[in-house]
């Protein structure tokens, strides 16, 4: 990396020659991107030398916190050792043998099996392809479709995307891909809340969109259903506490896999090591990512259960499927590296029993400020839903999503980064977070709301 180059010439040469994930080039003018140098801990520095609590955990994933010299040094050792090797054709390495069993061990009893990718939106890739062909290989070639939710985040690949219920995704590239329906989410801010039911109906009403989708299309004709436990990405949707357990009723009364996509819940966000353990539920294959690597390199990989497990591991048969870099050697070292942080420092017991709800209390008298309508989290997963009018809860901003991009803007000048969606405020900071950052990080968002409104 160049050190001589000033932060105003850098944003100058990111203008010129870099093309963003998920942004408006049009409206990102030079000055206003924001050159991130370096990070320890919950903290980033830019290049204008600001310090920033990093309250989304990068992209949330830095799970452990930014700068662990332990993980860099695992990355560094197995680098000089093996720098590269594939897992076709026969052949294994140390990493990948030791990740698999770390995995096997932090796993429910009946899944002990992982298939590699590079993020998680190829392992939701391979998941379309694994289940069909499983499918395919229990003589039902028929049960294909996978049922997916609307405004659900799965990934940006073409069986990612269209896995996802994100309507501006599936309008561009020709998506959805086909044999994917989308039911209703568990909204109940969002949507429940201007129906006639109470959330608990709601919850109700929502995970029965499953077994009226199952109807429609036909058990026979159904390969899965997949769900994030919370969705993220679609702005952190804690479902109605009756949703999870209806929505199991339904899954152990029919012949159909589920899938927990795992990648943010996964690895300690909800206090539990998967979201899918949080609610008690027993998913078929779990996909990860994220914060299985706590970001530090790229590694996603498909969980499966022993049963799905046996019939892949039948005489002659055949999965053609893989990546170049799935169980990269240098990427399993920082799995390695990482997960060990994670369980050596109860960091994921410590988001459930001391860290979480010392940041949930705080972030639940938010509710108090005017501008928010609802404080929810779980675990260290949360999002403050913004409104115009505190006394009517159903009314929303003209112009959505507006509001919350402003409100993003103020809480990046006041040293804060929180993700928008639409207009809600996300926060997902690293499980290591101590409670003097925390106090911090609430005194920005204070502030920040201040600004805004
Ligand atoms: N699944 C979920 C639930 C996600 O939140 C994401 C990314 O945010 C993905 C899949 C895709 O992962 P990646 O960005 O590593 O491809």
């Amino acid at each position: 990396m160049r050190v001589n180059v000033s932060s105003h010439d850098l944003k100058v040469l990111d203008h010129k020659h870099h093309l963003h994930p998920f942004t408006d080039h049009g409206a990102l003018g030079v000055d206003e991107r924001r050159v991130i140098a370096k990070a320890d801990g919950v903290w980033l520095w830019d290049s204008d030398g600001n310090r920033i609590l990093d309250g989304m955990a990068g992209l949330w994933c830095v799970n452990a916190g930014h700068g662990r010299q332990e993980i860099v040094e695992a990355v560094r050792a197995q680098m000089s050792e093996l720098s590269y090797y594939n897992t076709f054709f026969k052949t294994s390495h140390p990493p990948v043998i030791e990740l698999s069993e770390m995995l096997a061990g932090l796993t429910p009893d009946h899944i002990n099996m992982v298939m590699y990718g590079s993020s998680g939106s190829d392992a939701n890739d391979t998941i379309l392809r694994l289940v069909r062909t499983y499918w395919a290989l229990q003589g039902q070639p028929d049960k294909k479709v996978v049922i997916s939710r609307k405004n659900a985040y799965h990934g940006s690949t073409m069986a990612g995307a269209s896995l996802g219920g994100m309507g501006p995704m599936h309008s561009q590239g020709g998506l959805p891909i086909p044999g994917i329906h989308h039911i209703d989410q568990p909204y109940w801010f969002g949507e429940g809340m201007m129906t006639d039911m109470n959330e608990d109906e709601f919850g109700l009403w929502a995970a029965r969109e499953l077994e009226r989708a199952i109807e429609e299309i036909g058990e026979e004709n159904v390969a899965a259903f997949i769900a994030e436990p919370i969705q993220g990405a679609g702005g952190v949707i804690v479902p109605p506490s009756t949703y999870w357990p209806e929505v199991k009723r339904i899954l152990e009364s029919r012949n159909i896999l589920f899938i927990a996509d795992e990648v943010i819940c996964g690895f300690g966000r909800t206090g539990e090591w998967f979201g899918s353990g949080y609610y008690d539920l027993k998913p078929d294959l779990m996909t990860i990512a994220k914060g299985l690597t706590s970001g530090y390199l790229p590694l996603g990989g498909v969980l499966v259960s022993d049963e799905i497990a046996e019939v892949l591991h039948r005489e002659n048969v055949e999965f053609f499927h893989g990546y170049t870099y799935a169980s990269h050697p240098a990427c399993c070292a920082a799995a390695i590296a990482n997960l060990t942080i994670l369980k050596r420092e109860g960091l994921v017991e410590r988001v459930r029993d001391q860290i979480g709800p010392y940041f949930q209390k705080q972030w639940k008298a938010l509710e108090s400020h005017p501008m928010v309508g609802q404080a929810r989290m779980v675990g260290l997963f949360g999002a403050l839903e913004l409104v115009p009018d505190e006394n009517d809860l159903k009314k929303r901003f003209a112009n959505e999503g507006k509001v919350g991009t402003i409100t993003r803007d103020h809480s990046f000048s006041n040293g804060l980064v929180m993700r928008a969606v639409r207009d809600s405020m996300i926060i997902s900071p690293p499980l290591s977070i101590s409670e003097e950052e925390v106090d911090l990080l609430i005194a920005s968002t204070r502030k920040t709301l201040d600004d805004a409104w």
